[in-house]
């Protein structure tokens, strides 16, 4: 007979966001624990009346204490977990039938109801990383039905994110099946990009920024454009690819440098890569009187908490006011937060009161976000990180 489940009642006020569908319950929110699971069991979780909230994870490690699976009475089996896989290859075939496209996200953790499971297609290869030890059980039911639905030449995982630390679980990288072929090339829209998928940042590309990185082409023909923490050239690569007069793509990472040189000489197109901390480049671009039409800011979260907000607001402002000098009347600047803890309209009047206190006027073109194959899941707004703001300068720098 199967064991009965532990029991976790979650503290009162706490039990509204779980029937809407989030499916984390902090440690700090439960009120006790009936029963004495083991980490990695599953649970059953109730509210402070006792009414059935879900079934999820428990891990006694983790500060997200339990990850809810199921917010209704369905069983967790190794079923349903391959279900979920599938269902999640299944929404991604609209994205690999986009021209000239062979890469994406196949799993987005939470918002495809596999909590912590990350799941990438650089064409034949397909990482896998698992991040909670609730999952890691199922490490081989996934990756069946990864074969089953995609077929790859190779299955890496990627287990090496020290998140998994905090989940009281090691770090290491395995292939799965087949061989990690030496170089993996992908094309995006048409373009082709190298990945580092052993070395490189993430799972080894930023598969999040693709339709933004294909946006950017409407406002590149003839233009001088600079590409702003650039890592392997997206942004740079498709304003070149669209007729642009000059791309300049800067990073920090000498990695990322020659990813964009390789990348540049791969596609035949012509981009400088310039090694730099883009706070100091912008500055010194303003002093030299340097202009653009398109400049791309695209940095790292400059806040992983909550807490840093301020912070993180003034980089973001910082490079803003930095960009706005660079662009005249006619400018576009498009400039992205990838961290869930800045809310959008945070980041928005961030942006705008840059300009505000340029005495510039802005027109917003575009509002937009990561692209699909990074859904985001109703009544868990984590899922949504990346803001992506599309400006344009309706006039130029006041004259004195
Ligand atoms: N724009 C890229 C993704 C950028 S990720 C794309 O579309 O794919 C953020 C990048 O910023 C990383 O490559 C990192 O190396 C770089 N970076 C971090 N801090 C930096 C700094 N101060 N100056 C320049 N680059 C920086």
């Amino acid at each position: 007979m199967a064991k009965t489940e532990a029991v976790v009642h979650v503290i009162n006020g706490r039990q509204k966001k779980l029937v809407h569908g989030h499916p984390w319950i902090y440690g700090n929110e439960i009120e006790r624990v009936e029963g004495d699971p083991a980490d990695g069991e599953l649970v059953e979780a109730v509210d402070f009346r006792g009414r059935f909230l879900g079934r999820g994870i428990y891990n006694s490690h983790s500060l997200l204490t339990v990850r809810l699976l199921t917010h209704d009475g369905t069983e967790v089996t190794e079923e349903l977990i391959r279900e979920r896989v599938k269902n999640a290859c299944r929404m991604r075939k609209t994205v690999l039938a986009r021209p000239g496209t062979d890469s994406c996200r196949l799993i987005y953790g939470e918002a495809d109801l596999l909590p912590g499971v990350i799941c990438d297609r650089f064409g034949g290869t397909v990482v896998l990383q698992i991040l909670t030890l609730g999952m890691e059980k199922y490490t081989d039911v996934i990756a069946d039905a990864l074969m089953d639905c995609e077929q790859p030449e190779c299955l890496y995982l990627k287990n090496d994110d020290r998140i998994r630390q905090k989940e009281g679980m090691d770090c290491f990288v395995r292939v799965i099946r087949g061989n990690l072929p030496e170089t993996v090339i992908v094309t995006e829209n048409g373009i082709r990009m190298k990945v580092d998928i052993e070395g490189g940042q993430k799972t080894g590309s930023f598969l999040d920024q693709k339709a933004n990185h294909l946006y950017v082409r409407q406002f590149s023909k003839d233009a001088r454009v600079l590409d702003c923490f650039s890592y392997s050239g997206g942004f740079a690569l498709n304003a070149a690819y669209a007729g642009a007069r000059e791309v300049r793509a800067v990073d920090i990472s000498e990695g990322a440098v020659r990813l964009i040189a390789e990348n540049a000489v791969l596609n035949g197109l012509t981009v400088e890569p310039i090694l730099a901390n883009c706070f100091d480049f912008l500055r010194e671009q303003v002093r030299l009187g340097e202009q653009y039409d398109v400049i791309i800011l695209d940095p790292p979260a400059f806040t992983k908490a909550h807490a840093n907000m301020e912070n993180a607001c003034r980089g973001y402002k910082e490079i803003a006011l930095s960009a706005m000098r660079l662009l005249p009347a006619g400018g576009i600047l498009a400039t992205h937060s990838c961290s869930y803890h800045m809310p959008e309209e945070t980041f928005l009047n961030t942006v705008y009161s840059a300009a505000q206190d340029l005495h510039r006027t802005v027109q917003l073109l575009d509002l937009r976000r990561q692209d699909m194959d990074h859904p985001v899941l109703a009544g868990y707004p984590e899922s949504h990180y990346l803001k992506s703001v599309w400006l344009r300068m309706l006039d130029g720098p006041a004259s004195r």
